[in-house]
């Protein structure tokens, strides 16, 4: 077998093929940065392996269209991207866990420090020089950041951020995708309140949906992650972003049923008439998520048809009754994310959103990353 036949081969054997556009990502991204004042940089948020779409091609990617801030979770994350784009700024969001700071400064990774001990433990590190680092104040999440309290505690005492080098101050918006939210401008303004008490440095507010708020949350970057990946960052309304990946499910076997007969695991589903149910090889083990059961549908040469059954570990299971048995076969491929129906459509069947659908994406799809102008 010689090397370039093994792609088609892994295809052969493939029960279900997940395509992702590097290109599409890298425009997507490119028009994000294109909607900001010109002090406004686009960072790019690539945590969890990109959101499931492999860290590995997507960042390296968005660095080549001109990307120089990246984001992820973890320090595992950081130092594998480390590895990746030696000459990036990296940093990480979950924080300082006690006992890391020799791996974050050998990575060269910038901490986004949540509370005040974070900072007192990064300090600890910083005898010899300064330390780069980002702080995150709580402005109305209670989730990571510094609470008010703390910030009144920097502002009495300054000196507890002697030996860092301040690249920038962050919070987060709980509620930025619905732009009514009166949240929004509540942190706005505790932010900027915050920011006040601060030394000088770079501020950062908005997300993907953020970023839609309006010039007032742009700040000096901005940290788009799941539009980046084709999310709508404005639910309800129409999606800005492309979608940027494609799964097309394998047909296993396609068979005629009876009227009462029962499809799958529970016999949950019962045909109310006689047609043909064809098996997919794609199930919750590849992320395609049990709550979508008897929900959702898929693409068959063009045409929608209903996902029936519960969704068990392997396969699912779809009414192909209306469809030409020619386009319907077994060996064939069924469209399961695609343009017109994208990852937020997926969700919604599934009742979650598209950020759980794109990082639970399975291990076992064969992936095909595509770079092509468009
Ligand atoms: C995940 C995350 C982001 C990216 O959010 P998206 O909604 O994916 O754009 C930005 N900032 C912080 C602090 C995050 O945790």
């Amino acid at each position: 077998m010689s090397a370039t036949d093994r792609p088609s081969r892994a295809l052969a054997r493939a029960g279900a093929v997940l395509e992702i556009d590097l290109a599409g990502i890298a425009a997507n991204w490119r028009g994000l940065a294109a909607r900001l004042g010109p002090g406004t940089r686009c960072a790019a948020v690539v945590k969890a392996d990109a959101y499931g779409l492999g860290m590995a091609r997507v960042a390296p990617r968005l660095a080549a269209e001109g990307c120089r801030l990246f984001f992820v979770a973890t320090l595992d994350e950081g130092i594998a991207l480390r590895r990746l784009l030696p000459g990036i700024e990296i940093a990480v969001l979950n924080g300082l866990l006690p006992g890391t700071g020799g791996e974050f400064a050998r990575a060269r990774l910038v901490p986004v420090l949540n509370s005040l001990d974070e900072i007192a433990a990064w300090r600890a590190g910083a005898r010899t020089r300064r330390l780069p680092a980002i702080i995150h104040v709580d402005t109305g999440m209670a989730r990571l950041g510094l609470a008010p309290a703390d910030l009144a505690e920097l502002a009495r005492a300054p000196s507890l951020l002697a030996g860092l080098e301040l690249r920038a101050v962050l919070s987060h918006l709980a509620c930025a995708d619905d732009a009514a939210h009166p949240m929004n401008a509540a942190q706005l303004a505790a932010f900027r309140a915050a920011l006040a008490q601060l030394p000088r440095a770079p501020a950062s507010l908005a997300s993907g949906s953020g970023l839609f708020l309006g010039a007032d949350y742009h700040f000096d970057f901005v940290r788009p992650g799941a539009a980046l990946y084709g999310v709508n960052p404005l639910p309800g309304r129409p999606n800005p972003m492309a979608q940027v990946v494609r799964l097309k499910g394998r047909i296993l076997q396609v068979r005629d049923v009876d009227r009462g007969m029962a499809v799958g695991y529970g016999a949950a589903h019962r045909m109310d008439r006689p047609g043909r149910v064809a098996t997919v090889a794609v199930g919750y083990a590849d992320g395609w998520l049990r709550s979508a059961s008897h929900r959702g549908t898929a693409g068959v040469a063009g045409q929608r048809v209903p996902i029936i059954g519960r969704i068990s570990m392997d396969l699912m299971t779809l009414d192909v009754t209306g469809i030409d048995p020619t386009l319907a076969r077994p060996g064939g491929f069924v469209e399961l994310i695609d343009e017109t129906h994208g990852v937020d459509e997926v969700a919604a069947a599934a009742g979650t959103i598209g950020y759980e659908i794109l990082t639970a994406l399975g291990r076992r799809f064969h992936r095909v990353y595509r770079d092509e102008a468009a």
